[in-house]
């Protein structure tokens, strides 16, 4: 249904609030005052410089056409428990618990302030276990895989015929045809990666913690359609609040605003985020908003040509499905 305003209504300021959802039917949110220096800024600047820029854009039909946007937020914490090992160098460590082990959710993690992402890793206590390095079998050293042990290779020279012939003595080698190995300095082994040297790897449970929040939309259109905004400008402005629910658990909205599509979008989103929960990940609060989106389609004349455009959000930001650009450029190589 078309909203219809006459030239002489009075602005009705976007404020936000939890306002009574009854306050937002029937109100102009964007007025012809506000529409007008939208769309004198835009036409200023898509025109090019050579054109006139005293011909003011002539409003002639204001069609109020709002949208509402319905937004889901949920803050949700992961948990799970990786083994880590690190070189063991000689510190005490605890005992392993004898009662049985503590639960993933029975770790007392101090959350940050909700809808505030980050992540945390903490030891487990009581979890170490001291083992020997496979991979150097506790020796501290590996054999180095660049010359195999030997702490030197064959210098390229013993191939080269030309160059023996010649009798010349290699620079590499002085002639003895081994060159030694600089990855080890000739010591055929070196310090292992995975011990770095101690021989013993302390095995651990570390918790790891990872706090996120996601985020879904779903915008409704009363007018189905008619205003023909694309998401991703819509993405970008803001709307009027007319509901906020902030609980640990939201429940989906009935009947709010009356489009029936903002209670379908809650209901289904409201499922989604519960689906990617579960024994790993846990809800810990949610937030819904409904905001009004005001947009309105406008009918204007200017440079004698019959145009129209959409201003929509708060920002009065105006888009239009042709470029003045492109009209500009038309107009300007006649
Ligand atoms: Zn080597
Ligand atoms: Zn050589
Ligand atoms: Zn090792």
């Amino acid at each position: 249904m078309e909203q219809e305003t006459s030239m002489t209504d009075h602005c009705t300021p976007c404020n936000t609030s939890n306002g009574d959802p009854q306050d937002y039917r029937n109100v102009p949110l964007i007025t012809e005052d506000a529409v007008r220096d939208a769309l004198r800024k835009y036409v200023l600047s898509s025109y090019c410089c050579c054109r006139p820029r005293s011909e003011e854009p002539v409003i002639e039909r204001l069609t109020q056409l709002p949208l509402y946007r319905y937004r889901l937020a949920t803050f949700t914490e992961k948990r799970h428990i990786e083994k880590i090992s690190k070189p063991y160098t000689g510190q005490r460590i605890e005992a392993p618990e004898r009662e049985p082990a503590l639960q993933l959710w029975d770790i007392n993690v101090c959350t940050p302030k909700m809808f505030h992402e980050g992540s945390k890793k903490c030891p487990l206590p009581q979890s170490g276990e001291i083992k020997t390095c496979l991979k150097c079998g506790g020796r501290g050293r590996c054999k180095c895989s660049r010359c195999g042990g030997s702490g030197q290779f064959r210098c390229g020279c013993s191939n080269n015929r030309r160059q023996r012939s010649r009798n010349k003595r290699c620079p590499s080698c002085s002639g003895s045809g081994r060159r030694r190995c600089g990855k080890c300095s000739g010591r055929g082994k070196k310090v292992c990666t995975s011990c770095k040297g101690e021989g013993r790897l302390l095995y651990y449970q570390q918790l790891s913690v990872k706090w996120k929040t996601l985020y879904s939309e779903a915008i409704a259109d009363p007018h189905d359609q008619e205003s023909s905004l694309p998401v991703i400008l819509l993405q970008k402005v803001t709307g009027k609040m007319i509901m906020m629910d902030d609980e640990v658990l939201v429940h989906p909205l009935a009947g709010c605003p009356d489009v029936a599509e903002i209670s379908a979008a809650s209901e289904r989103l409201i499922q989604e985020h519960q689906n990617t929960c579960g024994p790993l990940c846990h809800i810990l609060r949610q937030r819904q908003t409904v905001e009004m989106i005001p947009v309105v389609q406008v009918q204007y004349e200017y440079n004698g040509k019959n145009l129209s455009c959409l201003v929509y959000g708060q920002e009065l930001r105006v888009y239009s499905k042709r470029s003045l650009h492109r009209f500009t450029l038309s107009c300007s190589v006649m």
